[in-house]
């Protein structure tokens, strides 16, 4: 997608966060490095808020999920079965001119006309006037002996009379937006040509030509790129003191190959059955071609994954009768065990858009794009990804794909080690269908592993055979479990709460005079502060004292804030910046009782602000801790 060039509340929120302590680019004091950065006092407290809300949504508070810790680097056999050795590539290409390097996808389209090069000469001169021949340099390099070992230098090249112009011959083209002069095209050609070895170099005009929306040149010079080569995003680092090929190891792209990788040990140690979930949360690392839109596409990134295992279709067919199929939009309800690959895939992702609601980034924030069937991967039967609203466009937040049974296929014929369950009940059920509902589910059963082999290159008697020997597996209550994996990303999100929290407040004091703040308005339960203690005047010991003993008394239960310096004023507008949703205030009623209102004479009493409107309201110190606990977990 084309991203505006400078994005306004972008820049906003970058400032923000750096002067607040939000997130810094990493190494700053070296000048940065490209697609990492750092998270300051309130960025840390932010992600590690959003890290346990995922965590304890996604085990704690379920039955059916359990968790896992994996390491960053695994065995490389993990990236060749999982093919992210051969296939996670980014189309890439270089400027010709600044070799500045591309997402070819990315790439902003361009509409202009088209001047191309098929060359340059130097200066008017023909080849002969002082320009080496190709057959010049090759009898040259004859006679320093370059092809004594290999039969002399070949006769083709030696007759050959075309010039010798180190790059010469490359063709070379500029796109020149509507209004520029051909000089421009004319003088970019001459500087490429030139960099490549041409001396006084002269371009040959070739053609002109108008496009619209092409990819294929530099937005900032207009110069032709060359053209997209994969390249593969993994970072390679090595195992142990030699740094041969066989010590190469990757770093992970992503969290969830461990857990298809620790299937077994999580199934037989956890007591789970099929269904059950694995969440694994922590750093994946991707060698991006083009890091941008700050922490958007990180190179050092974390993410949130969930591998929900589930049965085939035709195991719950066996077991249920019947696989149920979604009946409308929506939230499907509470699980049911005669729901097939849909419904569950429904039910994650309306579960994780309740989620991204529970924290605060409204439904409207929010879109649902079901990826079309020629986007999907092979082995996928659907894929959603959720996206937001991001101040540089809408773009994905988490992706939830219904994987099939691909990966512990993939694992099972990679290591050689069985992935597949054993299920008691479905053992029974199928013994008990009749014959010809038996065959027509085995039948599929075989088709789809029959499917699966077959599109990895495995001969077809041999695919054959072990797609029989998996149907004939499944009457007898084996199976390898398919897979729905919601997947996110830690620091994606964190910026859509940036994002979403940033709010600007213009207000005017007394005089006239008109000033504009930032408030984040971050939902309590990831406020990076949930609280700010604050006595009213500093100088007053038992206000400052009392102000102190409450703080000491909220510490331990949430990440609590103390603050004495400055007016109150502007300690609630600092708090505002953070986001912190409470301010309480120790003042003078507190000792002495409220002065009016229904609570007149009432002692110890503290002042709530609220951060989003301002208000406040006075409450007794005793009740401040559930109070807060209420509303900010
Ligand atoms: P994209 O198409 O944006 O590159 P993807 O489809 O490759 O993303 P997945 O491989 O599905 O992403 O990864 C799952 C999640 O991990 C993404 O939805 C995103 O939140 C996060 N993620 C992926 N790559 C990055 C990155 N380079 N920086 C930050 N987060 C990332």
């Amino acid at each position: 997608m084309a991203e505006p060039k400078e994005n306004v509340l972008m820049e906003k929120i970058t400032s923000l966060c750096k002067r607040r302590g939000f997130i810094f680019q990493s190494s700053e004091i070296y000048g940065g490095i490209q697609g990492f950065w750092d998270y300051g006092p309130l960025g840390a407290e932010l992600k590690r808020n959003v890290k346990e809300l995922w965590w304890s949504t996604m085990t704690r508070m379920r039955d059916d999920v359990v968790g896992l810790e994996a390491t960053i680097i695994m065995h490389p056999a993990i990236w060749r079965a999982s093919g992210h050795v051969d296939t996670f590539s980014d189309p890439m290409c270089d400027c010709l001119l600044t070799k500045k390097r591309f997402r070819a996808d990315q790439v902003e389209p361009q509409t202009g006309t088209v001047i191309w090069f098929s060359g340059a000469d130097a200066g008017d001169s023909p080849a002969a006037d002082g320009i080496p021949t190709v057959g010049d340099v090759v009898a040259e390099a004859a006679k320093q002996g370059h092809f004594d070992d290999s039969g002399g230098a070949p006769e083709r090249l030696l007759k050959s009379k075309e010039p010798m112009l180190s790059g010469s011959d490359q063709p070379f083209a500029v796109l020149l937006p509507k209004g520029k002069p051909d000089e421009t095209a004319i003088k970019l050609a001459k500087q490429f040509y030139s960099s490549r070895g041409v001396s006084n170099p002269n371009p040959r005009f070739e053609k002109k030509e108008f496009v619209e929306n092409s990819q294929r040149f530099n937005p900032e010079n207009g110069s032709l790129l060359t053209p997209p080569v994969p390249f593969n995003l993994m970072f390679k680092t090595y195992v142990g003191p030699t740094a041969t090929e066989a010590d190469v190891a990757y770093l992970r792209p992503e969290t969830a190959q461990a857990i298809f990788a620790q299937f077994k040990n999580v199934h037989e140690t956890s007591r789970q059955k099929v269904p059950f979930g694995v969440a694994q949360m922590g750093k994946a690392f991707r060698n991006e071609v083009t890091p941008r839109n700050y922490t958007f596409r990180s190179r050092e990134f974390e993410q949130m994954e969930l591998e929900f295992f589930i049965k085939p279709d035709e195991a719950v067919e066996a077991v249920t009768g019947a696989v149920a199929t979604p009946a409308s939009k929506g939230h499907p309800g509470e699980p049911q065990p005669n729901w097939g690959w849909q419904l569950w895939h429904q039910y994650w992702v309306e579960e994780r858009i309740k989620f991204y609601e529970g924290i605060g980034l409204p439904r409207t924030t929010l879109e649902e794009y079901w990826q079309k069937p020629e986007e999907l991967a092979h082995y996928a039967r659907a894929c959603v990804d959720i996206l937001f609203k991001f101040p540089f466009g809408t773009q994905e937040l988490e992706g939830i794909a219904a994987r099939s049974d691909f990966d512990l296929s993939q694992h099972e014929r990679c290591s050689g080690k069985a992935m597949g369950i054993f299920d008691e009940e479905l053992r029974t059920a199928f013994g008990k269908l009749p014959p010809e509902k038996q065959t027509a589910l085995k039948d599929r059963y075989y088709a789809a592993r029959l499917k699966y082999l077959t599109k990895m290159g495995v001969p077809a008697a041999e695919a054959g055979a072990a797609a029989q020997e998996d149907a004939d597996g499944l009457a007898k209550g084996q199976y390898i479990p398919h897979v729905i994996e919601p997947s996110a990303g830690v620091d994606r999100l964190i910026l859509a709460l940036l994002a979403n929290a940033f709010t600007e407040v213009t207000e005017t004091d007394a005089k006239g005079k008109s000033e504009t703040r930032v408030v984040m308005k971050f939902h309590p339960r990831v406020a990076p502060i949930k609280v700010a203690v604050l006595p009213l005047l500093k100088n007053k010991p038992e206000l400052a004292n009392k102000a102190r003993e409450i703080f000491q008394s909220l510490r331990g239960h949430m990440m609590a804030f103390h603050d004495e310096a400055g007016s109150i004023g502007r300690r609630y507008a600092r708090q505002d910046e953070a986001g912190t949703p409470f301010c309480v205030t120790v003042d003078f009623e507190t000792f002495e009782g409220v002065k009016d209102g229904p609570q007149a004479g009432v002692k110890d009493t503290v002042t709530i602000r609220h951060r989003d409107d301002g208000k406040q309201e006075r409450i007794a110190a005793s009740e401040l801790l559930p109070w807060l606990l209420a509303r900010v977990k």
